[in-house]
């Protein structure tokens, strides 16, 4: 019964795809941020903001590919936001944007930092920005390290790093401008996003 049943799954299994991939996406409040570019702390609806800003961000970055984005913590692929988030590869405390770890055919898991974000949103506004843009740059950098995250995930084996483009989804580091402020977009991962969403 049991080999029987293993020779249907296999013969069925080329043809068997996946209506979507599921990405849970959360937040873990409280999170505590201050700042003198920001001035006041920011309040309860402003966090809302940026959970949406981000949420946004993250629909924006995979549409057109059957990732779907929820909240469900029990999702193949999951992120969680976090007040910090600790690079392991050192004994002493250094903070990093995300984090993730990504098992091929089976998932993974991470988290994103929302005061490393919430600090690079602040160290890279122009001079000119209000809070209202500030809060949205901080939603923006915690969308776009989610992107980064889940394409880790998705892509456990992919050297999406390779990237040189500064703006692109790809690119190794948080430290840079268009982490917050200006458009983002694909390099080198999407043929592989496309690819992996449909085998
Ligand atoms: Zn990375």
């Amino acid at each position: 019964m049991l080999l029987a049943g293993a020779v249907v799954y296999a013969l069925a299994w080329p043809r068997y795809r996946p209506a979507s991939i599921e990405a849970g996406f959360w937040f873990e409040p409280p999170f505590a941020f201050e700042s003198n570019r920001l001035g006041a702390p920011l309040t309860a609806s402003e966090i809302a903001t940026i959970e949406a800003v981000a949420r946004r961000e993250l629909r924006a970055a995979f549409d057109g590919l059957p990732i779907e984005i929820s909240d469900r913590h029990d999702a193949r692929y999951t992120l969680r936001v976090v007040q910090a988030v600790r690079d392991l590869r050192f004994k002493r405390p250094v903070g990093v944007a995300g984090q993730s770890r990504g098992i091929a055919a089976f998932g993974g898991s991470g988290s994103v930092s929302f005061d490393f974000l919430a600090n690079g949103a602040m160290a890279w506004a122009p001079d000119d920005a209000d809070r209202t843009e500030l809060v949205a740059a901080i939603g923006r950098g915690i969308g776009r390290t989610a992107v980064h995250e889940f394409t880790h995930q998705i892509l456990p084996t992919a050297p999406i790093h390779d990237s040189r483009d500064d703006q692109s989804y790809e690119y190794a580091s948080a430290a840079r401008r268009a982490q917050y402020y200006g458009p983002m977009h694909w390099d080198l991962a999407w043929p592989l996003l496309q690819h992996k969403a449909t085998h």
